[in-house]
């Protein structure tokens, strides 16, 4: 098993030690765990500006810590998920240059600098006004400077939207967003952190299976925990789900470089 999405006590929203987090991972037989918190600077620009910031030095210090001390146990990356706007991309580019990541999650978590997971976000709005302003934004984020290795949780915002997040609905947006990351060498992820949606991962099965009808090759699994419980969460549903749909390996990045591991 991998996880390439997990958030340690670094994340504002997370309260496991990182500790906690990779030796749970090594007691469930994991072979890479990537730890990718938060920095999550478009949330400076955006209605929920109060969600504190991660300082990554301290995180990159604990990371080169751990890696000396559980590295023969366990292949570990030093992560971030980095959250997209327009206006904070050029901040995480340069904050970013400063540290040797192993893998960068590029996500969507704000649209036109709204949290979409306040539920107001969603007042009056009809499906279309707010979907297609999130994948639009998903798109737009593919094309920014930093260098990232994953398109993080395309769907996230099914987690609060009254409506269900459908490969048909947008079959010409979402078909431009998998040609893109495939001609980009981009990594597709499947999250099983799904919360209130109803939802088993994201992106939903037609979605994924579209990706690999594209062409895309790049996929991986990730739980998303913040709690040691939810670390490799729904691996073999997924794991299944991936191998009926023809992937046979996983991508695990290590210095921006894929490993692939058989699924
Ligand atoms: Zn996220
Ligand atoms: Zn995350």
């Amino acid at each position: 098993m991998i996880d390439s999405h997990t958030h340690s006590e670094f994340s504002a929203d997370s309260r496991m030690p990182l500790d906690d987090l990779i030796r749970t991972a090594i007691s469930l037989g994991l072979q890479y765990l990537a730890v990718t918190d938060h920095l999550d600077r478009d949330f400076l620009f955006c209605d929920s500006k109060d969600i504190p910031q991660i300082d990554l030095a301290p995180y990159a210090a604990a990371m080169s810590a751990a890696k000396m001390k559980y590295g023969k146990k366990i292949k570990l990356a030093f992560g971030v998920e980095c959250g997209y706007s327009k206006d904070s991309e050029k901040m995480c580019f340069d904050e970013l240059a400063l540290y040797e990541t192993d893998v960068v999650i590029n996500s969507v978590h704000t649209v036109e600098n709204r949290d979409v997971y306040v539920e107001s976000y969603y007042d009056g709005k009809t499906k279309d006004e707010i979907f297609i302003p999130y994948i639009n934004a998903i798109g737009e984020s593919l094309e920014i400077e930093t260098p990232y290795d994953i398109v993080g949780h395309i769907g996230y915002i099914a987690r609060k939207a009254p409506f269900p997040f459908r490969y048909a609905d947008y079959d010409g947006l979402f078909d431009g967003i998998f040609k893109r990351m495939i001609q980009k060498g981009k990594c597709l992820e499947i999250n099983s952190h799904v919360k209130f949606a109803k939802a088993d991962f994201f992106p939903g099965k037609d979605l994924v299976k579209r990706y690999k009808e594209l062409g895309g090759e790049l996929l991986t699994f990730s739980s998303d925990a913040h709690q040691t419980y939810r670390i490799a969460d729904k691996y073999g549903l997924i794991a299944e789900t991936a191998k009926s749909l023809g992937f046979k390996y996983y991508a695990c990045y290590t210095k921006h470089k894929p490993e692939m591991f058989l699924i």
